[in-house]
């Protein structure tokens, strides 16, 4: 079973990652961005290393030129895990980061951008280069797109405002043509059997062009008739793609000119999805707040962190705006706990119990610990920016984390 990221899931990991990257400064000219688009072959670019590697022996600085080398090292051990680059190409970024005194450490980050790498690209800077991600925030989001009928069928994806075909082709029902002596039964049953085909075939290609997209906000279907229809409700789509499907789309194409008609009726359905998303889901929490005994809500960190570990969350609403990370410590002692700390801030310095020194075993960004827990019990995890008057009320009143509840909990 293939692991599929959530969207939001993706997209948190990409924003922070860039956060975390954007101020980082080297001592020298000794940080490494390299940028592998799909099309690039891992050998191609594992020679072109090595290449590099072999040139930095000509850097003046002893230093520099050992901590470049130890870089692209890294780099490459890192490559060489990749069978085939991901459909949207790799950005990987290394080298060493000054600490404290003299010493540095090094540090790789790993990008899997929401949007195609075009260009090759290997850069040795003080900085690491991020030009080519910064286009790729958020907003643009990508739909998939799929107009079909019972002759052809076309799939594409949409892009910010780009439409791309991704493939094309014909049902070939048609071409079944009565044979002499069958049965007219015989030969509807032939002509089902063939549709059924095709439209097997339509899913398989869905699945292996979209299901490798987390950053796929949804899917349109367009067609026609009646055969889009179908074709969503008999569930031929992959459940993790069926689950995406916004809706289905009256066009009077299938072929490409389809995929522009689908996109424009479904305008309406697409435009400001984000934000109106967003506060229909806060809305939703604060209706359940507003019942007398509180509903189907929780909030707070430590309330919604137990009805999790329940699998009582149905959908779990977290603030961008939680500028937080959980930590897991453990004392010489052997008093070991998780605790919630903010960003930036060293709350782990000493034992909450016996007051002796910590040893950090565990350390991330509060909002991927909340998802590795929803994960497990198939929650819905929403990210909610404070873009909006009810995100700011979730960050605020709510401390940044509720939830609307699968059941009560006592
Ligand atoms: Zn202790």
């Amino acid at each position: 079973m293939e692991e599929v990221v959530s969207a939001e899931r993706a997209r948190y990991d990409f924003k922070k990652t860039m956060q975390e990257i954007v101020d980082i400064r080297g001592r020298g000219t000794e940080l490494i961005s390299l940028y592998v688009p799909a099309s690039k072959q891992v050998f191609d670019a594992m020679a072109y290393l090595r290449d590099e590697y072999s040139q930095s022996s000509n850097i003046k600085s002893k230093t520099t030129m050992k901590n470049v080398q130890g870089a692209i090292d890294s780099i490459m051990s890192r490559l060489k895990t990749y069978k085939t680059i991901p459909p949207n190409g790799i950005a990987i970024f290394c080298g060493e980061i000054p600490r404290a005194g003299d010493q540095t450490r090094m540090v790789q980050f790993v990008i899997n951008p929401p949007e195609a790498i075009t260009a090759f690209l290997y850069r040795c800077d003080s900085q690491f280069y991020l030009d080519p991600l910064k286009g790729m925030l958020l907003d643009k989001k990508s739909y998939g797109l799929i107009v079909i009928d019972r002759n052809e069928c076309t799939i594409g994806l949409l892009t910010g405002n780009r439409i791309e075909t991704l493939k094309h082709f014909d049902s070939l029902i048609m071409g079944k043509h009565r044979q002499g002596g069958q049965s007219s039964v015989r030969f509807e049953r032939l002509i089902e059997i063939a549709a059924h085909e095709y439209y097997k075939r339509v899913a398989e290609s869905a699945t292996d062009l979209f299901l490798n997209r987390p950053e796929m906000e949804g899917i349109l279907i367009g067609g026609p008739g009646y055969t889009k229809d179908f074709f969503f409700r008999e569930g031929y789509l992959h459940h993790e793609l069926q689950k995406k499907v916004i809706d289905t789309f009256d066009t009077g194409y299938t072929d490409e000119y389809g995929l522009k008609e689908l996109v424009e009726n479904a305008k309406n359905s697409i435009q400001d999805m984000g934000l109106v998303k967003e506060k229909s889901l806060v809305q939703r929490l604060f209706g359940e707040i507003r019942k007398q005994d509180g509903g189907l809500s929780s909030y707070g960190e430590e309330e919604v962190r137990s009805a999790l570990s329940m699998g009582a969350v149905d959908t779990l609403l977290v603030s961008e705006g939680l500028n937080r990370r959980r930590i897991e410590v453990e004392c010489d002692n052997g008093h070991r706990y998780e605790v919630t700390v903010h960003k930036g801030k060293d709350e782990n310095a000493v034992c909450n119990v016996c007051g002796d020194g910590v040893t950090v075993l565990r350390n991330e960004d509060i909002v991927d610990d909340f998802f590795e827990k929803a994960e497990a019990f198939n929650t819905r995890v929403e990210i909610i920016s404070t873009d909006s008057e009810e995100g700011q009320m979730l960050l605020t009143a709510f401390g940044g984390i509720a939830a609307v509840l699968r059941y009560k909990v006592a």
